[in-house]
């Protein structure tokens, strides 16, 4: 009986393709996402966060902007329109390469499984997205935000397009940011507030005083 039993089981493990069966054993990814004005310190902070912690740093802007070059792209025009004007650019072209970037995460080393997903969701359409490709899919943490007020988030952005080469790092485009920020961003950091999922982190400060307050956050959670 016992002999019959596991000769059935190592049949089936037999039928199923043996990439499957790597995929059912992989870890729900683990995501907090990281959110705040344009120039709030959301990449710089991540990069320190991935130094020292075990996570994958995910910036939809950076995974967009390489769409955006990428030879053959049917959406390039689209997304440099989008961001030249500070818009958030439809969510079927970002959940996409945000669940593309995540699985080869994954499929290259199974303990990969904890990611920062910076800059999204920024609006309505970003969160409906997400929730219907990667519900049940992954879980959401928590949401870091870096609360920074609009001046020091401008100046910041005017100080990073003298060197940045990006083209909405400028005063027209910062401003158009700034309104999607507010009309937009601002109101999923507030439906997440009444979740509790909410860290808020004065971002005003300087890069390792900002850090230290991460560094707490994050061995808090854990
Ligand atoms: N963007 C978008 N969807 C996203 C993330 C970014 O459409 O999920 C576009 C949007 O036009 C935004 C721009 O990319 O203004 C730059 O985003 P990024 O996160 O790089 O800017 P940051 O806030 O870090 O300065
Ligand atoms: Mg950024």
């Amino acid at each position: 009986m016992v002999h019959h039993e596991w000769s059935l089981s190592a049949g089936l493990c037999h039928s199923v393709p043996s990439f499957l069966y790597r995929v059912s054993l992989m870890m729900k990814p683990q995501v907090v996402f990281v959110l705040g004005g344009p120039g709030a310190g959301k990449g710089t902070q991540c990069s320190k966060i991935v130094e020292n912690y075990n996570y994958t740093h995910l910036s939809a802007g950076d995974l967009l902007r390489a769409e955006r070059a990428r030879e053959g792209s049917e959406d390039g025009q689209l997304i440099a329109n989008y961001i030249k004007e500070g818009k958030i650019v439809p969510v079927e072209i970002t959940i996409n390469l945000l669940k593309r970037a995540m699985e080869e995460t994954m499929q290259k080393d199974e303990k990969k499984f904890r990611f920062l997903i910076d800059g999204f969701p920024r609006n309505e359409d970003n969160l409906q997205g997400w929730k219907k490709v990667m519900e049940g899919k992954a879980d959401i943490k928590f949401v870091l935000f870096f609360d920074c007020s609009n001046e020091v988030c401008i100046n910041r952005c005017l100080e990073r397009g003298k060197s940045s080469g990006r083209t909405d790092d400028n005063r027209e485009s910062l401003e158009k940011r700034i309104q999607t920020y507010l009309q937009s961003t601002r109101p999923i950091i507030e439906l997440y507030e009444k979740e509790g999922k909410v860290r808020t982190i004065d971002a005003s400060r300087s890069v390792d005083e900002v850090f230290a307050e991460v560094k707490a956050i994050l061995e808090k959670e854990g």
